[in-house]
């Protein structure tokens, strides 16, 4: 019922205000999360319950499996946005297993519009079919799928022109590549990190982030 979701408000404002008195004030001042997430529509994934952070921290754009297409207007927008005015430090572009949106890209169906938006999906199928083809099963295998185009999206945001001016010009910036277990509720580091113009990996456990 839409009415629950109203009270719900009411009673959440009423808390938050009733433990900080000034915490709307405050929010409604100023907003500089140090993080951009780039992540799937999945109602299943949302930024801040998963990663625990509150309003004003995460900066959040979300699409149709995690897709970083690099004539999004909506998506670079975002990104320009967060890069130059937010002055984010991390861009954490995040993907999930059991993604629908990775299963449509590959099933075989038309869906309509969608089927365009998924291309980059099937390109990097046939682009790491040897690899895929030894996995057995298909969910397995479509997991892996969904690991690639993490990998493959934080690469392509890495190219995008206001990534690498914000580099050239010295900004503090990492992309990060991770991934979501709908299963597990656990988020593991693909170990994909770019910094600068350099690819790094950052063992588990280590690093700054
Ligand atoms: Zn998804």
């Amino acid at each position: 019922m839409l009415t629950d979701l109203l009270e719900h408000n009411v009673r959440w404002a009423t808390d938050k205000r009733e433990e900080d008195p000034n915490y709307f004030r405050r929010l409604s001042s100023l907003q500089r999360p140090e993080y951009l997430w780039i992540g799937c529509s999945d109602s299943r994934v949302p930024a801040n319950v998963i990663t625990g952070l509150q309003p004003g921290e995460v900066f959040v754009h979300r699409n149709i499996a995690n897709l970083v297409h690099r004539g999004d207007m909506n998506l670079l927008s975002v990104v320009e946005f967060a890069v130059e005015t937010l002055e984010v430090k991390h861009i954490i572009v995040c993907g999930h297993y059991g993604c629908g949106g990775v299963r449509s890209a590959l099933d075989g169906h038309r869906h309509g519009i969608i089927d365009h938006w998924l291309q980059p999906i099937r390109d990097i199928a046939e682009t790491n079919e040897q690899e895929l083809t030894i996995i057995d099963g298909h969910d397995p295998r479509l997991d892996r799928i969904c690991e690639l185009s993490v990998s493959a999206q934080v690469a392509s945001l890495a190219r995008t022109p206001i990534i690498r001016s914000a580099w050239e010009r010295g900004k503090q910036l990492s992309i990060h590549g991770w991934i979501y277990g709908l299963s597990d509720g656990l988020l593991r580091d693909l170990d994909c990190t770019v910094r600068g113009t350099s690819r790094t990996e950052t063992p588990e456990g280590q690093g700054d982030d």
